[in-house]
């Protein structure tokens, strides 16, 4: 099976993939008070400067023994709970009281739960067979050593790593911070979600989808709004919205027609890398870096080719901003549950897939794939990555897929 040629305007997936993350920086660190850091990439290891416990501690309510004297009646020289030293020393035939998370006083080497002993008058009973030394306590250093490295540069933060960075007394770890984006969309017809489309017109879906595929990757949105398509508003709207961004990302006015605007802005204001793509849907997709860095996405406006867009180039581009080492997602191998016709541009194919019995994942197209239908990716959790080609894919034919969600039940 013979994949089609690329024609000689266009480039590939691969290419333009490759093209932005070469132009796409990683935003330098900064320092983000703890919870704030949640989510965020880590951009220097964290070794530990301590041992934790600093010191041996119990880990269980009880009385601190010596493990040698075994079971019987002791003498109570104290107590010692958490949060100070007291001035005790358990010798031989004798105990201190001692709670969960206090310092073992010297001279004790094991801890008796206060289930299997019973005080009266100032004495003990200690009532368990065999103490072992080291019995309920957490040694120095056991959750972790002095100089162990316990987080590598590029971990993405969540709570246990925000926790450790917090036992380890880093009120402000060193992050990359999350992108600032602007989101704007192009075209005369377009109206907001509120209003009633006049003749012509239709409603905006695009800065909505995106704002929503912001969201899930918890990027802020510095500005979002709607550019008519007059070249002189257009271009007033986009410098402004790249004032405040790292990345803008535009959706249509970057086909062939006489206003689409935004592909002879991007000429005039940016570095155009790439401007058609052997893709569908979203052929005429283009990609620009301004001076100053920030990085331009002009998406076609069909809304499915705008998100799809979204999901092959901006989020990859967005994930490098922000530090993470693997910005890509992987692609898996999936089998698919009917024929699917084939098509001259390599297709990405909105499907649900889901584990068959023999542990396959089985991979079923959404319907119609229209790039106007953002239908076909209700429901959807994978774009399959079918290539150009004449002959159809048959049923059980093993393709690849970007699993964009979990696995559907
Ligand atoms: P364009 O790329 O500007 O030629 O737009 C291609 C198609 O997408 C046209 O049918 C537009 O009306 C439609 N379209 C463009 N922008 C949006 C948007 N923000 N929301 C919904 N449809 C849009
Ligand atoms: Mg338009």
């Amino acid at each position: 099976m013979n994949p089609l040629p690329v024609p000689a305007d266009s480039i590939t997936v691969e290419e333009a993939l490759r093209r932005v993350l070469a132009a796409t920086p990683v935003l330098p660190p900064i320092r983000v008070p703890l919870v704030a850091a949640v989510g965020l990439v880590l951009a220097e290891p964290l070794i530990a400067a301590e041992d934790l416990p600093p010191f041996p501690a119990a880990t269980m309510d009880g009385y601190a023994v010596v493990a040698a004297d075994g079971p019987g009646w002791r003498e109570l020289i104290g107590e010692q709970t958490a949060g100070y030293v007291a001035n005790l020393v358990v010798r031989p035939g004798t105990v201190a009281r001692i709670t969960t998370g206090a310092p073992l006083p010297p001279g004790a080497d094991a801890v008796v739960m206060v289930e299997r002993t019973q005080e009266r008058e100032g004495r003990v009973e200690i009532a368990q067979e065999t103490i072992r030394g080291g019995d309920n306590i957490r040694p120095i250093g056991v959750d972790m050593a002095r100089g162990q490295r316990v987080l590598g540069a590029g971990t993405t933060l969540g709570p246990a790593e925000i926790g450790l960075l917090a036992s380890l007394g880093v009120a402000e770890p060193l992050v990359h911070p999350r992108p600032r984006v602007a989101v704007l969309s192009t075209g005369d017809e377009l109206v907001e979600p509120w209003q009633t489309p006049g003749p012509g017109q239709i409603r905006d879906a695009n800065r909505y989808a995106l704002g929503g595929a912001l969201a899930e990757l918890h990027l802020p949105l510095v500005r979002s709004s709607i550019a008519p398509d007059e070249a002189n508003a257009t271009r007033d709207t986009l410098l402004d919205a790249l004032a405040n961004a790292d990345v803008l990302i535009t959706s249509g006015g970057v086909s062939m027609g006489q206003l689409d605007l935004v592909k002879v802005l991007l000429d005039e204001l940016a570095t155009v890398h790439f401007g058609r793509l052997f893709m569908k849907p979203g052929k005429p997709l283009h990609f620009a870096t301004t001076a100053d860095g920030a990085l331009i996405f002009g998406l076609p406006g069909n809304p499915v080719s705008a998100l799809v867009g979204f999901e092959i180039f901006v989020r990859p581009a967005l994930r490098k901003l922000a530090g993470h080492p693997d910005p890509v997602r992987p692609r898996v191998a999936v089998t698919l549950t009917h024929a699917i016709l084939p098509g001259d541009r390599p297709e990405f194919q909105r499907a649900t897939v889901r584990q068959g019995d023999d542990g396959r994942l089985l991979a079923t197209s959404t319907g119609a794939q229209a790039s106007s239908r953002l239908a076909s990716l209700v429901g959807a959790n994978a774009l399959l990555a079918l290539p150009a080609r004449r002959e159809p894919f048959a049923t059980g034919e093993t393709v690849e897929a970007i699993l964009t969600g979990p696995l559907v039940g």
